[in-house]
């Protein structure tokens, strides 16, 4: 006896003959039910039997064994009839979301490459459709499937369910097979049941369906991603959850327009606009910061050894600038030390070719000298964390000559 819930899903209350109980696992099996016992994604439904809630129901290709929360008392032994209603609400929510997996799939047979179908779930809060495809589902591709699923909503749709042949239903090409979901309901069977949305789907499916799309009313597509072995999720609500969601969306959206001082219809292009501006700016500031520290390094002091040295503090510079900057300032017959102003200052030392001092020697001694680290080669060297202040640094810079 397997569930009548997919031929008949209007039915939320019916009387049954009670044929076995199991006290100690609290289930209970009747001579027929209107119960979906959970497969392919469909969770059970849940309700009451005589008054007792039902937490499972399963079907074990044999019987549908109803799971109550409490043990089941003297009303239940078998020969009794009871009484069984299914919980409207979740029911109704997953004959709509179930559906409009369907649209959604119809709507995938429409913007995507070799469609198949990878699975498929309902939660209380969302429904999952993976695709098998070679189309990536961009967002523009994933606002059309949205689109297009409402449009088919809107369209108000008959929807039918029926039995073929297997052989029958697995030769028409336009059935679509969860494979992974499907196989074990068709292994052996004579008869494949077939759920048609008219004009938009045609499927192999177990489930309870709303028999016309308008009752699905509003899908909101939640996100897309990639699961693995080459499928793509799509995630989707409907219902309250979807609608607040859409509301939120909604709200954001006008938000930032209003943030950005334009309407919803502009954003992307104001948002592009933006960035391209802050890009220019950013370059700019770049240059402006660029071309202080060489004015800086400009106004050091000079100090003539054997080579001419230009010392002197960056306020505020960045050691890698700072560095550049004495790279790209330094004669070659020179040497530029410069030092930060921080409170465990840095520095950096450039030395022309022709200037017979290795940057990295200068480096090494100021970091014997004062601690922090650092090295370099001869033409530039860079320390940091030094324990000392920017002056000291300077003072012994100012004295030091080559060791040999
Ligand atoms: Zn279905």
């Amino acid at each position: 006896m397997n569930t009548r819930a997919p031929a008949e899903p209007e039915v939320r209350e019916f009387t049954a003959e009670v044929v076995d109980v199991d006290a100690d696992d609290r289930t209970v099996t009747l001579d027929q039910t209107y119960f979906y016992a959970e497969s392919g994604g469909q969770p059970a439904d849940t309700g009451t039997i005589d008054g007792i809630r039902v937490v499972d129901v399963q079907d074990d290709g044999e019987v549908v064994r109803h799971t109550l929360a409490e043990e089941p008392g003297p009303g239940f032994e078998a020969g009794e009839t009871v009484t069984g209603v299914v919980d409207d609400d979740f029911r109704t929510y997953c004959m709509r979301a179930h559906t409009a997996s369907h649209l959604l799939y119809g709507a995938g047979r429409r913007l995507l490459e070799d469609l198949g179908y990878g699975g498929f779930d309902i939660s209380e809060e969302k429904v999952r459709v993976d695709f098998t495809t070679t189309t990536d589902i961009d967002d523009e591709t994933l606002v059309e499937l949205e689109r297009l699923t409402n449009r088919a909503v809107w369209e108000s749709r008959d929807v039918s369910w029926y039995e073929l042949p297997t052989e029958e239903a697995t030769a028409r090409e336009d059935v679509a097979f969860n494979t992974k979901t499907e196989e074990g309901v068709m292994a052996g069977a004579d008869t494949v049941r077939i759920v048609e949305v008219d004009g938009w789907d045609v499927a192999a499916c177990g489930g309870t369906h709303v028999s016309n799309t308008r009752e699905i009313g509003p899908v909101t597509v939640l996100d897309r991603s990639n699961p693995g072995e080459g499928l793509t999720r799509v995630e989707f609500a409907v219902g309250p959850d979807g609608i607040d969601r859409r509301a939120k969306q909604h709200a954001a959206l006008r938000e930032t327009a209003a943030e950005l001082e334009t309407n919803t219809g502009e954003l992307a292009t104001t948002a592009a606009s933006l960035r391209s501006e802050r890009d220019d700016l950013e370059a700019r500031v770049r240059e402006l910061e660029q071309s202080a520290l060489s004015n800086a390094l400009s106004d050091f002091e000079t100090v003539d050894k054997a080579a001419t040295w230009r010392l002197g503090v960056l306020v505020d510079a960045d050691p890698n600038d700072a560095g550049d900057a004495a790279k790209d300032a330094v004669d070659d017959d020179g040497v530029i030390v410069a030092v930060g102003d921080g409170e465990r200052p840095f520095v950096v030392v450039a030395a022309g070719p022709d200037s017979g001092v290795n940057a990295g020697d200068v480096v090494d001694d100021v970091t014997d000298a004062f601690g922090g680290g650092g090295g370099g080669g001869p033409p530039f060297g860079q320390g940091g964390g030094l324990d000392a202040s920017p002056e000291d640094v300077l003072d012994y810079v100012r004295e030091w000559e080559p060791s040999d």
